[in-house]
């Protein structure tokens, strides 16, 4: 047992998370504080890889590749993976108390979202390596004996994960599930500011007989540390990362040297369309949910709500009323909202508070921070905003925030509101709000992004594709898509 799960998640005192390096857990030299947003308490400290510790663990996958892994069937790695989803199912109180800890993010969320689609992750994915359809081409020959081509999947090789912290356990897995489906190895970096729920993804690794090596755990931060040793590394052949587009950038040159296979998930600055033949309440209902899930931290959260003028005053003032009801507070206490990551990003996400008032917008509800009078107030909370009259070029209808927070403007015409949601550098997702099939099918089209919901917003089909375009990333995704991904097809011809 890493951590001793009754007195998880405080306190952590005395627990240095490790690192599992070729099937070892190791505790290094270097440490680093993992910070309870909630109160700001520090709850455990976290071993940090440095280039040499990362240098084993790419070894280490690299062996294991070679090794037993390697001649495994797919219905032998996906047994095991499946194993992995059920033991990360029966120790999900452990996992959604690590999620919590690192995150503060809402019991209820972390017990319907992030766990189990964790699990999931792990389950879909062996389904998928396993029900992979077979290619076939047969070929005539002058002699006319004729040729039989088929191809094989093979892994790509090392695969470096690199994941965020807003949704910690779910990003992980969604990489590392379908990376080791199709054969690979790999080494994962979660956030430094989350690193809990992957050192217990580790320990369930262990505990299910995935072999050393296979699955390796560095912890540390990104720019000139762990993050960057790995992907930097000569020997890791792919890199999967979900963050912001600089750090796309950052790693791309990074990983330019040796040529490595790239899938990025990035930013965005979602738009929401909300059109006047739209059912109101589930419009208002809706659009809540994809402004402050996750206190504004979903890659998918709409920042910039579209409002067509006959119902924008009414839209406006009942988002606003709803913004100003939702209850603040700590994961245990059914609130609506818990903190932001970190004092750090609250403070980001503040300047744009404040920002949003130098570029002459109006704050409607929120713009600062909540008081408790106890410990809470040592935490990263902050209001839920809306702004309105900010003009469409200002820096907080361009950039990304991050935070519970949207931009509320009107428009007269479907033509009008594409073009807006499309002014954008970021293209990741959109969700449209009418009862007009037509114009749902019509708009949805014309949507520069990865994915548009109509009607809804974060309803994932785990075989459907998932990316960005623009800003937002580069690749595919989700169900064949990862598979694709992870895997190197070989043709190989048989002369009859
Ligand atoms: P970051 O880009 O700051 O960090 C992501 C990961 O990359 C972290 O593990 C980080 O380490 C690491 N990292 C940072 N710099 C480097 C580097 N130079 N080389 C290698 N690794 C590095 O993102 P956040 O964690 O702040 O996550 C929020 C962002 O993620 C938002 O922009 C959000 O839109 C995006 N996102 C995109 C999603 C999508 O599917 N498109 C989904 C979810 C989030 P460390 O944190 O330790 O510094």
């Amino acid at each position: 047992m890493l951590m001793p799960t009754a007195s998880y998640p405080y306190p952590l005192s005395g627990t240095q998370l490790p690192c599992l390096i070729d099937g070892e857990l190791i505790r290094s030299a270097r440490s680093f504080e993992n910070v309870s947003p909630v109160d700001g308490r520090v709850m455990c400290t976290v071993s940090e890889a440095d280039a040499a510790l990362v240098d084993r663990a790419v070894q280490a996958a690299r062996r294991a590749l070679r090794g037993p892994w390697g001649r495994l069937s797919t219905a032998e790695r996906c047994a095991l993976l499946r194993k992995v989803a059920e033991r990360i199912e029966e120790r999900s109180a452990d996992f959604v108390s690590a999620e919590i800890a690192d995150t503060g993010k809402t019991l209820q969320q972390a017990r319907s979202l992030d766990i189990p689609r964790g699990a999931a992750n792990f389950r879909a994915f062996a389904e998928l390596a396993m029900g992979r359809p077979a290619e076939c081409f047969e070929m005539g020959t002058p002699d006319g004996r004729g040729a039989l081509n088929y191809t094989v999947h093979k892994p790509v090789g090392v695969v470096a994960v690199i994941a965020p912290w807003n949704l910690p356990f779910l990003l992980l897995t969604w990489k590392v599930a379908p990376a080791l489906a199709c054969g690979n190895t790999v080494v994962a970096k979660p956030s430094e500011e989350t690193p809990s729920s992957a050192a217990l993804l580790a320990e369930v690794m262990q505990e299910v007989g995935v072999p050393p090596g296979v699955f390796n755990l560095v912890h540390g931060f990104g720019p000139d540390s762990t993050g960057e040793a790995l992907v930097r590394h000569a020997d890791v052949n792919a890199i999967a990362f979900t963050g912001e587009s600089a750090t796309g950038s950052a790693i791309m040159r990074s990983a330019a040297d040796s040529v490595k296979a790239l899938s990025f998930e990035l930013g965005g600055k979602n738009a929401a369309l909300v059109f006047a033949d739209a059912d109101f309440d589930a419009a208002l209902a809706g659009t809540m949910r994809s402004v402050f899930s996750n206190c504004g931290q979903v890659c998918l959260c709409s920042e910039r709500v579209y409002v067509e003028r006959p119902i924008f005053e009414r839209f406006l003032e009942a988002l606003t009323q709803r913004a100003r009801a939702l209850k603040i507070g700590g994961p245990y206490e059914g609130a609506d909202l818990g903190p932001l990551i970190s004092r750090r990003h609250r403070d980001k996400v503040l300047s744009y508070y404040a920002l949003a008032r130098a570029e002459h917008g109006e704050l409607l509800c929120g713009g600062g921070v909540p008081s408790f009078g106890d410990q809470r107030d040592r935490g990263a909370f902050i209001e839920p905003t809306i702004i309105r009259g900010l003009a469409e070029d200002a820096r907080c209808v361009k950039e990304e925030i991050f935070g519970p927070v949207c931009h509320v403007a009107p428009f007269d015409a479907e033509e009008e509101a594409v073009g807006l949601a499309n002014d954008s550098r970021y293209g990741l997702a959109a969700a449209v709000w009418t009862s007009s099939l037509q114009r749902a099918h019509r708009v949805a089209r014309q949507m520069e992004v990865g994915i548009t919901w109509v009607n809804d917003w974060f309803l994932r089909d785990l075989r459907t594709p998932f990316g960005g375009v623009k800003l937002s990333g580069i690749g595919r995704e989700g169900g064949m898509h990862s598979l694709a991904f992870f895997s190197e097809p070989m043709n190989i011809c048989v002369k009859l």
